[in-house]
């Protein structure tokens, strides 16, 4: 899950990393309330989950309540690469002396994290990163092992960070790393890291990026989840709690586990189709997550057709079948239904299935046949 950046700064705070003191709005009245209490000069920033914010407009600096109001008005609504803002950050503003940068990160090749440091942070560092590698200082750092304040200086120091920054810096890197380590983050990045012209080192943007593995040990995640980035269709499942993410095709997947799911996408797409959706029910496709994912599959205007794969394995076919059966005498479907359903006891499971068939139910024995038929249904059929 990624955090927007005042989700990040809260997570941040959690950790003791310094950060300005601020407030959301999702109004321009709001925006102005949130800078009176933050104190002026501020800085209004766009709240989306993309970088480069500062280039496209997105980060203006705002002397009194007259310019807050008029960037937070330019600002909400702004398209930034295919993401519109709808919430704002509003924070003391801070003087910047020098902008550094510091990320943790997981090094899947070198099974590390790494630790990355440079003194050439703000807007241009992926500039920076194609043209001077050298400029940032890495480090890989062995879990067992952890993040040690002599590490912390080592790496500030191949990262020739000025001398008045090393401690600040030392410090907040100590704290980054517990915040990505106990945290239970996959990366923690701050860019820029600044030198303030008072001597201060403080965070002045935050990309965090939770492990959704972990989610189970941390309940204060839910404050984080955000229903506005979603389309209808995913706000549908996610209050079902259900595993899908919305397409742009018309054929409507529903499978168990998510190899299946994606497996069964890519047959879709090799036969000439374009599936609608991932949704993956996981092991227990019984009548409720059965009707669910129909309902949810059901709402999309775009579906043309549904194709239900399941492989039967601890679930038995029969239960799975008496599962569909079920859920579709609950929902009322709009589209024509091609079932494959394979695994332990498919052939029970296909015998249940042959009472309800008709020519807008049919069953397939095989997932290439049944992606066949149901991107044929898809062209041929209107709702
Ligand atoms: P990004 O472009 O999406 O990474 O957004 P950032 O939060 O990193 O902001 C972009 C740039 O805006 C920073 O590199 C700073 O140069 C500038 N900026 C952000 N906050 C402040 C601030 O409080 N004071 C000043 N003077 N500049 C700021
Ligand atoms: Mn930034």
């Amino acid at each position: 899950m990624d955090l927007f950046e005042y989700q990040g700064k809260q997570y941040f705070a959690r950790f003791g990393i310094p950060v300005s003191a601020g407030g959301v709005a999702d109004t321009v009245d709001e925006a102005v309330a949130a800078a009176d209490a933050s104190g002026y000069p501020v800085v209004v920033k766009a709240q989306v989950q993309v970088g480069g914010r500062g280039k496209a407009g997105g980060v203006k600096l705002a002397a009194d309540a007259g310019e807050v109001r008029l960037h937070a008005g330019n600002i909400l609504g702004l398209d930034i690469k295919g993401h519109v803002v709808h919430r704002l950050w509003v924070e003391h503003a801070t003087d910047i002396a020098e902008e550094y940068y510091a990320s943790f990160t997981l090094d899947r090749g070198a099974k590390a994290h790494l630790a990355m440091v440079s003194a050439r942070g703000g807007v241009e560092i992926e500039t920076v990163a194609d043209e001077e590698p050298a400029a940032i200082a890495r480090m890989h750092i062995d879990p067992a092992v952890g993040f040690s304040e002599a590490l912390a200086r080592q790496l500030v120091e191949e990262a020739a960070l000025p001398a008045g920054a090393c401690e600040g810096a030392v410090d907040i890197l100590q704290k980054l790393y517990r915040c990505y380590d106990e945290g239970d983050a996959d990366l923690v990045e701050i860019n820029p890291l600044v030198l303030t012209k008072e001597g201060q080192v403080h965070a002045l943007d935050a990309k965090v990026t939770l492990d959704d593995n972990a989610a189970f040990r941390h309940p204060e995640w839910a404050q984080f989840r955000d229903i506005d980035e979603l389309d209808d269709r995913e706000r549908l499942a996610r209050s079902k709690g259900l595993q899908y993410v919305g397409l742009e095709g018309e054929v409507g997947i529903i499978a168990n586990g998510a190899g299946l799911a994606m497996s069964t996408c890519d047959v879709v797409n090799q036969v000439g189709g374009r599936p609608a959706n991932f949704l993956d029910i996981g092991g227990g496709a019984n009548a409720d997550v059965m009707a669910n994912a129909l309902e949810v599959i059901n709402s999309d205007p775009d579906v043309r057709s549904i194709f239900i794969n399941i492989f039967g394995g601890i679930t038995r076919g029969e239960e799975v079948a008496r599962g569909i059966v079920t859920a579709l005498g609950r929902v009322s479907i709009g589209s024509p239904i091609v079932i494959r359903l394979d695994g332990t006891n498919a052939g029970e499971g296909r015998e249940i299935l042959r009472t309800v068939e008709s020519d807008r139910l049919l069953s397939q024995p095989t997932m290439l046949e049944a992606a066949r038929k149901a991107v044929a249904l898809a062209e041929g059929s209107e709702r």
